[in-house]
C-alpha cells in the first residue's frame, strides 16, 4: 500500500518510529476497530484511533447526546446535544481525518445482533458502561475470535484489560476474572455514582494505545493482565490476572454454547450499572 504525500505528512510521527513505519501506517490504515459506546470511553478511543488513521471504526450506540455528557463525553459538542451520539461521532472524525470511515450502527447491542457485528471488525474495543453489554461483548468477541480492549470507570478508579482467551495458553476472558455481573440494584447507576471527567479520558486513551499496539503488533500484550489507576492518589497498579479453569464461556467444560445463553439471569442492555469491581 502505497501512501500519499499527505498522508505521509500526516502520519509523519508514526513513520518515524521504526516500530511503526510505513508497513504499521499501512496495517492501521487497513483495519477495522469496533467501538462499543461513543461515550466517556468511546470519545477518546475514537478520537485517538482516528488521528492514527485507523481506516474503519465502527461505532455502537443507540443514545443521544445529552448536555451532562458533555463533561467528559469530548465526540460532543454543545451544539449537537438531541443528535444521535454516533451522527455525532461522525462528524467529529470527518473533521479530523478524512482517511477515515466511521460506519455508524446506531442500535443497541443485543445478542441477536452482537455476532454479526463483531465479526465484522478485526479488534473490539469496549467502551460501555454496563454490566449486561460487558458480558455479551465478551462472549461475542470469544465466539467470533477476536480480541478485545476492555475499558472500565468508577468514580475515581479506572481499569484497563484484554482479553483473547479464544488464543491457546494463559488468555483470560472476562468471566475468568468476574463470573458473575452483580445483581440490579446492587451496583449504583453511574448517574448516582458521578465520575471525574478527565479519568474517562485517561482510561479511553490507554485503550487506544493498546489496539493501536494490536494492530500495529508491537510491544508487550496486556492479556493476562488487569492495570487499575486510583485518580485520587494517582496511583497505578498491574495485578496478573488468569484463565479460570470452571469458566463458564472458556473453560473446558463451557456452559455458554452461543449468546443466546450469555444473557440468562442478567440484567439486560440499557439497565446501566456503573462498574465497581472488587479487584
Ligand atoms: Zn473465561
Amino acid at each position: 500500500m502505497d501512501l500519499r504525500d499527505d498522508q505521509i505528512e500526516r502520519y509523519a510521527r508514526h513513520i518515524i518510529l521504526k516500530e511503526v513505519g510505513g508497513p504499521g501506517q499501512a496495517r492501521l490504515l487497513n483495519a477495522r476497530v469496533l467501538v462499543i459506546g461513543a461515550g466517556g470511553l468511546g470519545s477518546p478511543l475514537v478520537m485517538y484511533l482516528a488521528a492514527a488513521g485507523v481506516g474503519t471504526i465502527g461505532v455502537v450506540d443507540f443514545d443521544e447526546v445529552s448536555l451532562s455528557n458533555l463533561q467528559r463525553q469530548i465526540l460532543h459538542i454543545t451544539e449537537r446535544v438531541g443528535m444521535p451520539k454516533t451522527e455525532s461521532a461522525q462528524l467529529a472524525v470527518k473533521a479530523l481525518n478524512p482517511d477515515v470511515n466511521l460506519v455508524a450502527h446506531t442500535e443497541r447491542l443485543t445478542a441477536a445482533n452482537a455476532m454479526a457485528l463483531v465479526s465484522q471488525y478485526d479488534v473490539v474495543a469496549d467502551g460501555s458502561d454496563n454490566f449486561a453489554t460487558r458480558f455479551l461483548v465478551n462472549d461475542a468477541a470469544f465466539f467470533a475470535k477476536k480480541t478485545l480492549v476492555s475499558g472500565a470507570l468508577s468514580q475515581f478508579d479506572g481499569q484497563i484489560a484484554m482479553f483473547r482467551a479464544h488464543k491457546p495458553g494463559d488468555n483470560p476472558c472476562y468471566r475468568c476474572i468476574y463470573r458473575e455481573p452483580p445483581p440490579p440494584g446492587l451496583a449504583p447507576s453511574c448517574a448516582e455514582a458521578g465520575i471525574l471527567g478527565a479519568l474517562a479520558g485517561v482510561v479511553g486513551s490507554l485503550q487506544a494505545v493498546e489496539v493501536l499496539k494490536e494492530i500495529v503488533g508491537i510491544g508487550e500484550s496486556l492479556s493476562g493482565k488487569l492495570v487499575i489507576y486510583d485518580a485520587l492518589n494517582a496511583a497505578w497498579r498491574t495485578v496478573k490476572v488468569r484463565r479460570d479453569a470452571k469458566c463458564a464461556l472458556c473453560g473446558p467444560t463451557p456452559i455458554i454454547k452461543n449468546l443466546s445463553q450469555s444473557l440468562i439471569g442478567h440484567p439486560q442492555p440499557g439497565e446501566e450499572f456503573c462498574e465497581v469491581p472488587a479487584a
